[in-house]
């Protein structure tokens, strides 16, 4: 769904055209009605244009389908297009070469946050160092007017080196030319701009300011639209940064919600407790559990409103989920048979089972199981299981029933 469909219908596409199809579309237009073949058009090719413009570049088309015109406006894309004439050169100049190509590398920076910054929102400042056009020459790189072609590569910005492989046999490759550094264009020495030495553009020091705002998400992106490396000629690509959520001691996100664990003893699990946490914007909650609501281990409890904001609708919270780890008391934490008695005459009475125990049954021992040695067992267990494949053909049959 889009919002308008005045630049699809200007370009007689679908709001579904796939870059391709937008391309031969404006192609096809922009002949029919540039000035020189069609001077009644109007207005026409520049429609054509500022349509083309716009869906051919991913970022733009996509806040033109959310918002429209408005949108673009909005987001200070709306007055700045290119002269239809230039983006006609542009696309037929270079072959396939639409307007976005002319775009610049986007800049992609991983930015860490911690969940308490996705909870509070923050603000950070970064500084990061990139090309600008020099101020000194405006970009030119020297006197203006005083540009000169690149003898070496006549102006191609690329050498052509052709070597002899043999009889008959030539290979041909191109290198960035030298002498212009792949400009196709040099100044005489004295006329060469001083501040960028003809290069065109310096370094600068640019500090951004990012906002990472209430619930943003792990591998949500943060764009700076056209903040990229700046180059004559060339529409700066965007500066990207991609949140990273740092992993928190004590709270997991899962979505919206938040998930801990919470240890509590036997007996706060039976008769009640009251414990506090700190929330991730330093509040006290107080989780209480009555006597007798009886907190099993394993039990998943949410409290409601107290997980993560949610991104751009800060006013609903989801829920925070604790999962309860009811830690028994040690072995031998009492040993007089009367505190048993006593201990038993509070609980709930056993259950009659109809255990037959009778002079003959076997008596065994409950033995502990430790660790290191199950996994030395289980090793053992697999080599003499795998002994046993080699012999015969039960893989398969194993496979099958599983
Ligand atoms: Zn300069
Ligand atoms: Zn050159």
């Amino acid at each position: 769904m889009v919002k308008e469909t005045k630049y699809y219908d200007i370009l007689g596409v679908s709001p579904t055209a796939t870059p391709a199809e937008l391309k031969k579309a404006y192609r096809k237009l922009a002949l029919k009605y540039h000035p020189d073949k069609n001077p009644d058009a109007g207005d026409k090719f520049k429609q054509i244009s500022q349509a083309y413009e716009v869906l051919a570049d991913e970022k733009k088309r996509e806040l033109y389908d959310k918002g429209g015109e408005d949108a673009l406006k909005e987001g200070g894309m709306g007055g700045k297009f290119s002269s239809p004439m230039d983006l006609f050169d542009m696309f037929f100049s270079g072959g396939s070469r639409g307007g976005r190509d002319k775009r610049g590398k986007n800049l992609v920076h991983p930015l860490r946050v911690t969940l308490d910054d996705m909870y509070n929102g923050k603000t950070a400042k970064l500084a990061l160092t990139k090309n600008v056009i020099c101020s000194s020459c405006d970009g030119v790189g020297g006197k203006p007017g005083s540009v000169q072609r690149c003898n070496t590569c006549k102006g191609s910005g690329v050498e052509i080196h052709i070597q002899r492989l043999g009889p008959g046999m030539v290979q041909q490759f191109q290198s960035r030319c030298s002498e212009c550094n792949g400009q196709g264009e040099k100044f005489r020495e004295k006329d060469r701009c001083k501040s960028c030495m003809g290069k065109k553009v310096s370094r600068e020091k640019k500090v951004l300011e990012v906002i990472v705002e209430k619930g943003m998400k792990d591998g949500q992106k943060i764009t700076f639209y056209g903040e990229g490396d700046q180059e004559p000629g060339i529409e700066p690509g965007d500066v990207i940064f991609v949140l990273e959520e740092q992993e928190h001691s004590k709270y997991k996100r899962k979505g919206s919600d938040l998930l801990m664990t919470m240890e509590i003893d036997l007996v706060e699990s039976l008769c009640g407790f009251k414990r506090t946490i700190t929330t991730l914007d330093k509040r006290t909650l107080l989780i209480v559990s009555h006597p007798g609501d009886v907190i099993k281990h394993g039990d998943v409890k949410v409290v409601l409103n107290e997980g993560m904001p949610h991104y751009k609708n800060i006013d609903i919270n989801g829920r925070l989920i604790i999962e309860f780890k009811v830690k028994f008391p040690k072995k031998n934490f009492m040993t007089q048979k009367s505190q048993f008695e006593k201990l038993e005459k509070l609980l709930p009475p056993r259950p009659t089972r109809d255990d037959n125990i009778t002079d003959d049954v076997d008596e065994v021992d409950l033995e502990n199981i430790n660790p290191k040695e199950e996994r030395a067992r289980n090793r053992y267990m697999q080599s003499y299981e795998d002994d046993d494949e080699m012999g015969g053909g039960q893989r398969t049959v194993q496979c099958q029933t599983q």
